[in-house]
């Protein structure tokens, strides 16, 4: 079975967990704090709090930036739930802003109408959460702009895009955001198994965000080592040292894992080209770092249903996915009050595709048979 996504644990990153794990701390330890620095340095960011996922980033980057009951977040429904579900975690509502149907991230131009509509309701949110889809990043400069106009902070789920550039700037420098969320599970860019990260550049989101991520606790009050106080109401999402050891060592390879996506995205674009797809668009100020490779399918053309390329390729030992169903379209989210037909362009996206193999280990090879199998069930054996 070929995956469309898959993890690369090397040996070295094994054999840096089991160094850990023989140490004397196997959490709280030295490593953590490496791992965050490293992070940091590599994405230009100032500082990083490194937690067991990206759902615990996302939720303690909305309390650090005040998000609370009564308030309201905005995200993309195209993401995984976790980019709304952070919203609810902090008795706060949450609303969706319409994708552009090129990128598929969120539009710049749908957020420029709904904060308008927004203010004279005076309903405007306090936090913005546009997602990085499929590592592409989203227009921020557009975005911060329109965020700043309407006095809403912004927090980018960057699950998909650490080692995406936008504007020449790494995803997590925040130059057009408060905090940039990673994701290191086990299928994103890197991986520690579960975990997850959050950069920023000011030192009072980072406090806040230290703060939560272990209880609210803070230690060694007035340089005495055994004295604590809590003075927040936080929560243990801390990750393990051996978790972060083993994502210190996967960060060593981030360039070459970027490198060899945009291969494989290039070889796709290229060797697709004459089936009845559309292959991903990529804006002109970003460069991807190919989470997913989402293509959509000319239904019309090929005369098959969208269910029924799936299990083709299925049958044919590819394991295909669909990214995402829309959020506002989930059964809990429904009983919120969403529906469908609320964000057009995400179910008009979402109707249409699908998610072929993509991950550094996939070989040319592997890659020729989700082409070879993709074209026979879309334009029939050559
Ligand atoms: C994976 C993912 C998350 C959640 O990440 P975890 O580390 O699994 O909690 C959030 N948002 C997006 C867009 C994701 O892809």
């Amino acid at each position: 079975m070929i995956p469309y996504a898959r993890q690369d644990i090397q040996k070295i990153d094994i054999d840096s967990a089991v160094r850990i794990l023989q140490s004397d701390f196997i959490t709280q330890g030295p490593v953590t704090p490496k791992f965050e620095s490293a992070v940091a340095k590599k994405v230009h960011s100032k500082y990083s709090v490194a937690v067991n996922s990206a759902t615990s980033a996302l939720h303690i980057a909305c309390l650090a930036c005040g998000l609370k009951k009564g308030d309201i977040l905005w995200t993309s429904p195209i993401s995984f739930v976790a980019s709304a579900n952070c919203a609810l975690y902090c008795q706060a509502k949450v609303d969706f802003v319409d994708i552009d149907a090129r990128t598929y991230n969120m539009s710049p131009e749908a957020l420029e109408i709904k904060f308008s509509k927004a203010k004279k309701q005076g309903k405007l949110p306090k936090v913005l959460i546009p997602v990085d889809f499929c590592g592409q990043p989203c227009e921020m400069e557009s975005i911060r702009k329109l965020a700043n106009e309407y006095g809403c902070k912004v927090i980018i789920d960057a699950s998909h895009s650490l080692g995406g550039v936008y504007k020449g700037s790494p995803v997590g420098s925040n130059k057009y955001s408060d905090i940039t969320v990673f994701s290191f599970h086990a299928i994103k860019i890197i991986t520690t198994g579960e975990g997850g990260m959050a950069v920023t550049n000011n030192q009072i989101l980072f406090n806040k965000m230290s703060l939560l991520r272990s209880h609210g606790i803070k230690k060694n009050i007035n340089n005495k080592k055994w004295l604590y106080q809590q003075l927040d109401l936080g929560y243990n999402y801390r990750i393990t040292d051996f978790q972060s050891a083993i994502g210190l060592s996967q960060l060593k390879r981030l360039d070459t894992y970027i490198d060899k996506r945009q291969t494989l995205a290039k070889r796709y674009g290229q060797l697709l080209s004459n089936l009845p797809i559309v292959s991903p668009f990529q804006h002109k100020d970003c460069i991807s770092s190919w989470h997913l490779y989402v293509i959509q399918l000319k239904l019309e053309t090929i005369k098959k249903s969208r269910q029924e390329v799936f299990d083709y390729m299925l049958n044919n030992n590819i394991s295909v996915n669909v990214h995402y169903i829309p959020i506002h379209t989930q059964p809990y989210y429904q009983k919120l009050g969403f529906n469908y037909g609320d964000f057009k362009e995400a179910e008009n996206y979402y109707n249409n595709v699908i998610t072929i193999p993509l991950y550094p280990s996939l070989s040319d090879k592997e890659q020729d048979k989700v082409i070879n199998t993709l074209s026979n069930i879309l334009v029939g054996a050559k």
